[in-house]
């Protein structure tokens, strides 16, 4: 910022340029006419004081040129050493900024037009950020509206005196000034066409006609402000100005929103989606997928042995390794998956239009990306998956016992890997799979826990047997050995039931009697070789151990447990 000043007192320059430093302004001092002239002529300033003496001021040489254009550029300051009204009024008339008297000189005041002026600075540079466009056929109002632009340095604007040329790179710019009516097309017409393609761009309607109508038309098909022909040189810059001002405004309103919108929905850590935003998703996503058809999958993901990372590295590092994660997991899934951290050290993603087979695919190659991915100064990283597709009927409880029971599985089983809608393979690649027991499968009675534990270290046996080089001769007793404790057990589980008054239990008992059947009727085909080992085990493990525990006695675990606590 620039200031000149016109001043013969050495001792009042030094005191206009302390105030001039402390506003951060340059100061330079002329003391005579041609000084001025020939300061002005080689630098733009950004205001001019001029000390005279009062009599002479109306005829001073620079205030009558600078404002003999009928604009004042740069802002003039009068100070003079007697007040004068008459002189006062006159040198508003000529367009000067503000009157001081030198005897009772106001710093204050004198501080505050500073201020205005540069904050009127730092608004044409922000001007100064714009590609402007000025559509005009009238070659005059072209003229005015460049020499207002040029006087604040403002260069970045093109002028077009045709439409048609002006269309062909209306795209380029986000200001523009168009004049309502020209002979090749209206200005309505570009509003509403760039309004179309920029809903940002500031566009101010320029007429000479002063039309109740046309006006509010234009306003309300996209024009940001209008301004009346024959054009006036301060209201023309204020207008821009504040349609500038409210679009700073409403950048920073859609910035301010979308910053809170997102400090509502992601997880600070992460950057992921957090669990409020997942649920709304969810519910959004299960009713398109009811009215659509199309295929929704869920993948629910736990880092293994998580807590060993921050007791052995740290909990700075545990954090490294979920935001590393995160990454890997927007790297690898597609942009339309919906991924989100679902807490601690589990994540939750919907595969959208991805049916189960298509899902497992994507959790294989996720699982692979990350147990490969080499996590800073950590060995290995690993983690497991639940996955399932919606199906008809489906509930978010549902859905969700699923996705919890098939991760539980994938952790009962070895880890780092995917088990779908709680099926146990009993191999995971070429690895015999063996089912850890643990609190996933207690029911809150010892008997029955007592039989499942059993009954799960006996399919334990079975599945090591079925990848055993040289199958073991004792391979069918095993089989036997299992319908036998079946068959026990089932017996033992019915007795308690009735007990416990179960209200689902002439349902359970019938489902025993069914998987009781198919066992024996299994253990036959074996013999007689109507199946293969590793079918019958498939069968025994996925349907009559592993899976009925889950998707049927599971569901009486509350009886147990709420006797339990009444205990
Ligand atoms: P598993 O393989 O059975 O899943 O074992 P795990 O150790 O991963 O599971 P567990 O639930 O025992 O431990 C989870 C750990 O995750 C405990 C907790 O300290 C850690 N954790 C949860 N949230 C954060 C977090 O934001 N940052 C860090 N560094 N650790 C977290
Ligand atoms: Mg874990
Ligand atoms: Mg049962």
């Amino acid at each position: 910022m620039l200031l000149l000043h016109f001043e013969k007192d050495n001792l009042f320059a030094k005191k206009i340029a302390h105030i001039a430093g402390q506003q951060e302004f340059l100061y330079e001092q002329a003391d005579c006419f041609e000084q001025v002239y020939k300061k002005i002529s080689k630098r733009t300033f950004d205001l001019l004081v001029i000390d005279q003496n009062i009599n002479r001021i109306l005829n001073n040489r620079v205030l009558k040129e600078l404002t003999s254009t009928g604009f004042v550029y740069p802002p003039i300051i009068v100070i003079t050493s007697k007040d004068n009204l008459y002189i006062k009024k006159q040198c508003f008339n000529m367009g000067i900024l503000a009157y001081f008297q030198k005897n009772a000189f106001d710093t204050a005041r004198f501080t505050k037009y500073l201020q205005t002026i540069k904050n009127e600075h730092e608004n044409i540079d922000l001007i100064k950020n714009f590609k402007i466009a000025v559509i005009d056929d009238d070659c005059f109002s072209l003229e005015t509206i460049q020499t207002f632009f040029l006087t604040y340095g403002i260069k970045n604007v093109n002028y077009y005196q045709k439409p048609s040329e002006f269309l062909v790179h209306a795209l380029e710019y986000n200001f523009f000034l168009i004049d309502l009516v020209m002979p090749e097309c209206n200005g309505d017409d570009l509003i509403a066409y760039i309004r179309g393609k920029n809903e940002n761009a500031i566009i101010i309607l320029i007429t000479a006609y002063n039309n109740d109508n046309i006006i509010p038309h234009c306003l309300s098909i996209g024009a940001n402000d209008f301004i009346l022909k024959p054009l006036d040189f301060k209201l023309f810059m204020i207008r821009i100005k504040s349609c500038i001002n409210q679009y700073y405004l409403k950048k920073e309103l859609i910035f301010k929103n979308e910053k809170f919108f997102n400090m509502a929905t992601r997880d600070a850590l992460t950057g992921l989606y957090n669990r409020i935003y997942f649920i709304e998703t969810c519910k959004n996503k299960i009713e398109e997928t009811r009215r659509t058809a199309l295929p929704l999958s869920f993948l629910l993901l736990d880092i293994d042995h998580f807590k060993s990372i921050n007791d052995e590295y740290g909990h700075l590092k545990g954090d490294y390794v979920l935001k590393t994660l995160a990454q890997i997991m927007i790297d690898t899934l597609r942009k339309s998956d919906i991924i989100c951290r679902w807490g601690g050290e589990e994540f939750i993603i919907l595969l959208i239009n991805t049916d189960a087979k298509a899902a497992e695919k994507a959790a294989e190659k996720l699982r692979t990306a990350i147990s490969f991915h080499h996590f800073e100064d950590i060995n290995k990283i690993t983690s497991s998956f639940g996955l399932t597709e919606y199906q008809k009927n489906d509930t978010d409880e549902s859905i969700f016992k699923r996705l919890d029971n098939s991760l539980y599985l994938a952790k009962l089983t070895g880890r780092n890997k995917v088990i779908s809608d709680e099926v146990l393979n009993i191999a995971y690649g070429k690895k015999p799979m063996a089912i850890e027991w643990g609190p996933f499968f207690k029911s809150g009675n010892s008997f029955i826990d007592k039989d499942h534990h059993l009954l799960i270290s006996t399919s334990n046996e079975i599945i090591y047997s079925c990848f055993s080089t040289g199958r073991p001769k004792n391979f069918l007793n095993l089989f036997n050995l299992l319908s036998d404790e079946l068959a026990e057990h089932f017996d033992r589980e019915e007795k308690i039931l009735k007990e416990f008054r179960y209200p689902l239990y002439t349902d359970h008992k019938n489902i025993h009697h069914d998987l009781l059947q198919k066992t024996i009727t299994m253990v036959n085909n074996l013999n007689s070789q109507e199946i293969s080992f590793i079918d019958a085990a498939k069968y025994l493990i996925q349907e009559v151990i592993v899976g009925h525990i889950i998707k049927s006695d599971f569901d009486f675990y509350y009886i147990l447990n709420k006797n339990l606590t009444k205990k």
